[in-house]
């Protein structure tokens, strides 16, 4: 059995819908779906009005939304018959989102809101698919999907539930559940955070141990840079696990960050795939490295420098653990770090507390900050005993300036910082130099 999860573009419309339909029937899958495109915003959208108590400006968002998802019904459905069920399956779920405006708004009623999304768009696909003649059934994500205490998600109910769900319906001719919502260790309607579709699938993939985990989106699979930013980047056709995660991290959309990890633990292959191009091959990631080859770069913005220098590091034990102290007090992770015998520079993505920060590290030695920086990551198999790999980096960016260099930390990645106003020339001049030949 495979999991396919299809994006909120994928079904962003009736007709993608349609074509959505025709992709899954055939085999028995589980098939995850996002909200339609458009509608987790406009719910964070409503959410906002009716935390200022503004329920007006909430009720303006939700007529427009309701009166789109009428609009694609009349075009989705064939019969009356299908058409009036829809209308009645998307007015219950507008109604619930209506009953919020009345009352007190907290955290727990905008997850509410929040669950809407999924719960329309698959309710409206398994009705496609029944019209069609299709035995499909609607697995509620919110009956296995769950977070515990740390809001991590619970294998182990996952998989108990969700094996429970499937033996319940034997007779399927394939499954439809919610991606991003869940409970949580209370049993109360939750989410996997934003993007969190990805994750959705990649849990179910490894509670069921998939064959396949398919990540289809309206993109030729993950490329080897940044298409709004290059000219010339291609397709990657093959990805180890932490080539993926570190790309996702580092700022390639298609895939969201979390998604690899349960894949990765439990060896299943995740397939990017273009709904829009469905024969294109796309990217496959797995646990396989190709020898000798580096695969992509990829850029996260908005990033800050710290630099501390200091005498006192000199030859000193602990300096180090005093530092990162200093960022775990404030909760802020630290992306990349270099040193040297009397400084040491990290990067940080959350500013946040960068004022208390800086002022902390004070203590322990001169500090300076520069700001508007972007990481640029460039990803492929870069063991250290491969000779020459990083000189070809180093020497694509013979004209750019770089505040740090970080390499060696993994066997699949070297992160470069610079000026965010340099983010487009070093991205070309990689790709000239590692995929383009010039
Ligand atoms: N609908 C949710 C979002 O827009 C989850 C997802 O699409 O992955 O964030
Ligand atoms: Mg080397």
């Amino acid at each position: 059995m495979k999991v396919l999860k299809f994006g909120g573009t994928s079904v962003g419309s009736a007709q993608r819908m349609k074509d959505v339909a025709k992709l899954i029937v055939g085999e028995k899958n589980i098939v995850v779906l996002s909200a339609m495109s458009g509608t987790t915003n406009s719910l964070v959208e409503i959410s906002d009005y009716l935390y200022k108590k503004n329920p007006d400006g909430a009720n303006e968002i939700i007529n427009q939304l309701s009166q789109k998802y009428f609009a694609h019904i009349e075009e989705l459905y064939n019969t009356e018959e299908y058409k009036q069920k829809a209308r009645e399956l998307v007015s219950a779920h507008f109604d619930h989102i209506r009953s919020f405006t009345k009352d007190l708004f907290t955290l727990f009623e905008e997850k509410v809101v929040l669950a809407q999304g999924e719960l329309m768009s698959t309710g409206m696909m398994n009705l496609y698919l029944n019209e069609q003649g299709v035995n499909s059934v609607l697995l509620p994500a919110l009956d296995f999907m769950r977070t515990d205490k740390n809001a991590e998600p619970d294998p182990v109910y996952i998989k108990e539930k969700l094996t429970k769900l499937l033996e319940n319906h034997p007779n399927a001719d394939l499954y439809i559940t919610q991606g991003y919502i869940c409970r949580n260790a209370y049993g109360e309607i939750d989410n996997l955070q934003r993007g969190g579709s990805d994750y959705s699938a990649s849990l179910i993939g490894a509670a069921i141990k998939a064959d396949e985990i398919q990540i289809w989106t309206d993109i030729d699979g993950m490329h080897n840079n940044d298409p709004r930013y290059v000219k010339g980047t291609s397709p990657v056709r093959h990805l180890h696990f932490e080539e993926a995660a570190e790309l996702a991290y580092f700022g390639a959309k298609i895939l969201h960050p979390t998604c690899i990890l349960p894949a990765k633990i439990n060896n299943i292959p995740v397939r990017l795939l273009n709904t829009m191009q469905p024969e294109a091959p796309g990217t496959l990631i797995s646990n396989v490295t190709e020898k000798g080859k580096i695969k992509a770069v990829a850029a996260k913005d908005n990033i800050t420098a710290i630099k501390i220098k200091s005498g006192r590091m000199l030859l000193a034990t602990g300096f180090l653990r005093k530092v990162f102290e200093i960022f775990e007090n404030y909760q802020t992770p630290i992306d990349m770090i270099t040193t040297s015998e009397v400084g040491v520079s990290v990067t940080i993505d959350n500013r946040k507390h960068l004022e208390e920060i800086v002022n902390d590290l004070k203590k322990y030695g001169t500090v300076s900050v520069d700001e508007d920086m972007v990481i640029v990551c460039v990803v492929g198999d870069l063991e250290w005993d491969n000779v020459g790999f990083e000189a070809k980096i180093v020497h694509a960016m013979k004209e750019v300036p770089v505040r740090m260099i970080s390499y060696g930390g993994s066997n699949y990645n070297v992160s470069l910082l610079v000026k965010a106003s340099d983010k487009q020339r070093a991205l070309q001049a990689l790709s000239d130099h590692l995929f383009n030949n010039k």
